[in-house]
């Protein structure tokens, strides 16, 4: 016979473990309840291994978003409370879609009820899981790291976009042409000004590719609408992603017409 006690208190905690202890091990299992534990019976190893899996899921369940919580106050106390929110936002999501917290505990789990058949649980999970919360710490830092990443875009745009607000427009409509990895563009009467631009910024002795460029010269001519043909054939979608949120409304887009072909 395999009985297994897990002792808290906590009532929501304690709702959570018998729900999954109904959906993963059914009529298998004898259960009983008291105000600071629930007690399990199975019949048998395979019994066993659900009881383990209802505890181990219950414990990703009831206390991993408090321990990213937990681990980003301790570790990024530094970063504001908006930000903490956001960084708390992405490592949840990130250890839901990437994380591997199932496995872990529930290895750490089986361990421990080889050698006990009571689990307490606030104890165990502060000081028997530290796999598990370095996992959740890995997971906070790449949170971290994209939020910095997010971070410098936004702000790099906010200033582009502050370029543009300032500089007088040279031209009311330009259109970007993709054509073989490079960009053409012209004016509002259909001249072709690519060269002209490009001139601009080439001066200093080149070294500029050919995305930069067209960022660069779309920052300084400002022009007051943009027509981008193609779009699809911008291969560099973070560049296209940049023109769009620097110039948003003032974009239209084309997919046939004399440029597009
Ligand atoms: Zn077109």
């Amino acid at each position: 016979m395999e009985q297994f006690s897990v002792i808290t208190e906590k009532k929501t905690v304690q709702n959570l473990l018998l729900k999954r202890i109904a959906a993963e091990a059914g009529c298998e299992v004898a259960v009983d309840t008291d105000e600071n534990a629930v007690t399990v019976t199975g019949e048998d190893e395979d019994s066993r291994q659900r009881i383990i899996d209802a505890i181990s899921k219950t414990i990703v369940e009831a206390y991993e978003s408090k321990l990213i919580l937990k681990l980003i106050n301790q570790n990024y106390f530094y970063f504001n409370l908006p930000d903490r929110k956001s960084i708390f936002q992405k490592a949840v999501e990130y250890s839901e879609s990437v994380g591997d917290s199932n496995s872990l505990v529930h290895g750490s789990v089986k361990k421990y009820l080889e050698t006990t058949d009571k689990l307490m649980l606030d104890g165990f999970v502060n000081f028997r899981l530290k796999d598990y919360q370095s996992e959740l710490g890995e997971v906070i830092d790449k949170a971290v790291e994209d939020f910095m990443i997010e971070k410098e875009c936004k702000e790099f745009v906010k200033l582009l976009k502050y370029f543009v607000e300032v500089q007088k427009p040279k031209y009311d409509l330009v259109s970007i042409v993709p054509r073989g990895g490079t960009y053409l563009i012209f004016d509002d009467k259909g001249e072709d000004i690519s060269k002209q631009c490009a001139r601009e910024f080439i001066k200093d002795g080149g070294g500029i590719s050919s995305d930069d460029l067209l960022i660069s010269t779309l920052i300084s001519i400002a022009p007051r609408r943009l027509c981008i043909h193609q779009a699809a054939k911008i291969t560099n979608t973070e560049l296209l992603r940049t023109i769009e949120q620097v110039f948003e409304k003032k974009i239209t887009h084309c997919n046939g017409c004399d440029l597009c072909e």
